[in-house]
C-alpha cells in the first residue's frame, strides 16, 4: 500500500476528476432570488439557476449557485418572481398558422363591427381587385349573437373580394364580390359533401359555405406561399408563442415545407421554440426512401411522428361517437380513414421505427385507433413506441386501461373547456365527465400533455392551466368537474409530460442540472393564485436555450 494511493487519496482523485469539467465551465448567466418550481420531483423548489452554453449548469439555493459566479458572469435578480420550465404545446399547427397570420386578418374579435373595421383597414392597404382574407372567425363569439352575413361583409368591403374562414376550419363566409369571383350564385347547387347557405326568407346567398363548398374559393384564391413566406411565418408565430411562455411545440400535421421552414428559420436565428415536426402520412414513402424517421434532427428542429387521422372534430361536432350528439339522435359523427388503411400506413411506419400520432377524438375513433396500435404491437413488438392519440377527447374505463397497457400518450385539448364552453352542451353533462379526461389519465398512470391545436384552440398556457384546474368556461359554466386536476399536476402536464411525448424528457421539461435552459418568468405564482384568475397571470420573460425569447 505504501507505493499506491491510499483509498482516501484514490477517492479524492475521483472527486477531483468529476469536479474538473464543472471547474472549467463557469456560468455565463445566473438567475437568483427566484421562486423556482422545477417540476423535478427530487428537488421541487429552488432559488437560483446557473446557465452555461444553453443548459442549466446548477440549480439550487441562492448561496450555492452564486458561489459558482466567476468574473464576467451576468447576474439577474428575479426579485422573488416565480419561474417554471418553459411550456410545451404538444399538438398545434404553428408553422401553418404563421403563414395564415402573414396574409390574413385575425378575426378573433368580439363584435361584427370590430371585424368589419379590421377588414376595412386591410382593404385600404390592398390593391384593387385583390382578395381580403380573414381567419379565426367564430360565429358563437360576437356580441351580436348572430353569424356574419353577406350584407355585413359588403358594407365593410364593397370593392374587394372577401373571404373569412371559421376558426374550426370547416366553414367560411364571403361578400358578394367574393362569391362572384368563386363562380357561385343563388342558383348554384350544393356540391357533394358541401353546402351553400341561403337566407330562408329571401332565398338569397347568406354569405356562408360549408365543407367541400369551400373548394370553390380554394380554386380562385392564390396563396402561393414561397419558401421565404414559410420562413417568415415561422418567425411570426415564434414571437407569438414566446410571448405566451411556450418554448417547444409539436407541428401536428407537418409537411416537408414545414420541416424546411423550421430549418430556414433556425438558420436565420428566427426560430424561438423547439419544433417537433410531425409528417403527414401522405409523405411517408418519400420519408422512408430518404431514410428519415422519428428523432432525426436536433433539439431545435426534430422529425416527429407520422400523422394519421381516424375521425372528425370536437368543436365542429363531427368526432365519431358510440352515443349520438345531444338532440341529434342519428348523428354519430364520421370516420375519416378505415381501420385497414390506418393499419397499412401504420405498419409501414411502425416497422421503420417511426412514432405514430393518430387524430382520434370520439370514443369510437379512439377504440379503432387502439385496435390498430394493439395489432402492431402484437405482430411486431417494439421497445418504447410511445403511440400517440392526438386529442383523445372522449374516453371510458376500458379505453384508459388499454392505453395504459400500451403506454400510449393522449394529447387532449387544454383550452377547450374555458374557450369553447358554448359548444360543450352538444356533448351533455354526463359525457363531459369523460372528456379531456386528465384526472382519469393521471390516476391511471398515463402521461397526458398540454395541447392547443392552435388555430382552433388558443395556445396561452395560463388559459390551459385555468381550464384544466377549474373545468369552467369564460362565462362561469362548469363542464365535467370530475376531470379537474391540481395546479401542480397541470404544470407537470404542460412541461415534463410534453417532453416525454417527444422522447425528450431527459433534455427538457423540468429545471434540472444538464437540461436545456428553457424557462418562463411569471408575474404571479400559479400555486398561490385563485384558480379562476390563473389566466390573468402575466408572462414577463421567456427563455429558450439560455437566451431570452421574450421580455415584457
Ligand atoms: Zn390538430
Amino acid at each position: 500500500m505504501t507505493n499506491g494511493p491510499t483509498r482516501r487519496e484514490f477517492l479524492g482523485s475521483m472527486a477531483a476528476l468529476t469536479m474538473f469539467p464543472l471547474e472549467q465551465e463557469r456560468p455565463g448567466l445566473i438567475l437568483h432570488n427566484g421562486n423556482i418550481g422545477t417540476v423535478n420531483a427530487a428537488e421541487p423548489h429552488a432559488q437560483a439557476v446557473a446557465i452555461s452554453r444553453g443548459r442549466f449548469l446548477a440549480v439550487g439555493s441562492n448561496s450555492d449557485v452564486l458561489n459558482l459566479a466567476g468574473p464576467g458572469v451576468q447576474k439577474i435578480d428575479l426579485g422573488g418572481k416565480t419561474v417554471l420550465p418553459g411550456f410545451i404545446d404538444a399538438h398545434a399547427h404553428p408553422s401553418e398558422a404563421g403563414r395564415l397570420h402573414l396574409r390574413m386578418v385575425d378575426c378573433d374579435l368580439r363584435s361584427v363591427q370590430a371585424i368589419q373595421a379590421a377588414l376595412r383597414e386591410r382593404a385600404s392597404k390592398t390593391p384593387a381587385g385583390e382578395w381580403v382574407l380573414g381567419f379565426k372567425y367564430d360565429d358563437t363569439k360576437t356580441e351580436e349573437e348572430r353569424p356574419l352575413t353577406i350584407a355585413d361583409l359588403d358594407a365593410a368591403v364593397p370593392d374587394h373580394p372577401v373571404r373569412i374562414q371559421h376558426r374550426g376550419g370547416h366553414t367560411s363566409y364571403a361578400n358578394s364580390l367574393g362569391f362572384r369571383k368563386a363562380g357561385i350564385d343563388e342558383k348554384t347547387p350544393d356540391p357533394p359533401g358541401g353546402q351553400i347557405s341561403h337566407d330562408p326568407s329571401t332565398g338569397k346567398l347568406s354569405g356562408r359555405v360549408a365543407e367541400s363548398a369551400n373548394d370553390y374559393f380554394h380554386r380562385v384564391i392564390p396563396l402561393n406561399f414561397t419558401r421565404e413566406d414559410c420562413r417568415e411565418g415561422v418567425k411570426l408565430i415564434s414571437k407569438m408563442l414566446a410571448r405566451a411562455g411556450i418554448t417547444s411545440a409539436t407541428e401536428a400535421q407537418g409537411v416537408p415545407e414545414d420541416l424546411r421552414a423550421y430549418q430556414d428559420a433556425h438558420e436565420a436565428g428566427e426560430l424561438l421554440y423547439r419544433a417537433y415536426c410531425f409528417i403527414n402520412y401522405h409523405f411517408l414513402d418519400q420519408m422512408l426512401e430518404a431514410g428519415v424517421r422519428t428523432g432525426l434532427g436536433d433539439e431545435w428542429v426534430r422529425v416527429g411522428a407520422i400523422k394519421l387521422v381516424c375521425d372528425g372534430s370536437i368543436s365542429e361536432r363531427t368526432a365519431r361517437l358510440s352515443v349520438p350528439y345531444e338532440g341529434r339522435p342519428n348523428d354519430y359523427g364520421i370516420l375519416v380513414m378505415t381501420e385497414e388503411e390506418m393499419y397499412t400506413h401504420g405498419r409501414k411506419a411502425h416497422l421503420a421505427g417511426w412514432q405514430i400520432g393518430t387524430h382520434a377524438n370520439g370514443d369510437v375513433g379512439i377504440d379503432t385507433t387502439l385496435r390498430v396500435y394493439e395489432r402492431l404491437e402484437r405482430e411486431s413488438p417494439r421497445r418504447d413506441p410511445r403511440f400517440r392519440l392526438e386529442h383523445c377527447t372522449i374516453v371510458n374505463d376500458d379505453l384508459i386501461r388499454r392505453m395504459k397497457a400500451l403506454g400510449a400518450i393522449p394529447t387532449p385539448f387544454s383550452t377547450y373547456v374555458y374557450y369553447h364552453g358554448e359548444k360543450m352542451r352538444y356533448y351533455g353533462a354526463d359525457r363531459l365527465n369523460h372528456m379531456f379526461a386528465l384526472r382519469s389519465f393521471i390516476d391511471a398512470g398515463i402521461r397526458p400533455t398540454q395541447a392547443s391545436d392552435y388555430p382552433p384552440g388558443p395556445f396561452e398556457p395560463m388559459m390551459a392551466l385555468e381550464s384544466e384546474v377549474t373545468r369552467t368556461d369564460s362565462k362561469g359554466n362548469l363542464w365535467g368537474p370530475k376531470q379537474r386536476i391540481t395546479i401542480e399536476e397541470a404544470i407537470r402536464v404542460g412541461t415534463l409530460h410534453g417532453a416525454y411525448a417527444s422522447y425528450e424528457e431527459n433534455i427538457k421539461g423540468s429545471i434540472e442540472t444538464g437540461k436545456l435552459a428553457d424557462l418562463v418568468v411569471l408575474g404571479r405564482d400559479p400555486l398561490r393564485e385563485n384558480p379562476s384568475t390563473l389566466i390573468t397571470i402575466p408572462i414577463e420573460r421567456t427563455m429558450v436555450g439560455g437566451r431570452w425569447s421574450f421580455e415584457a
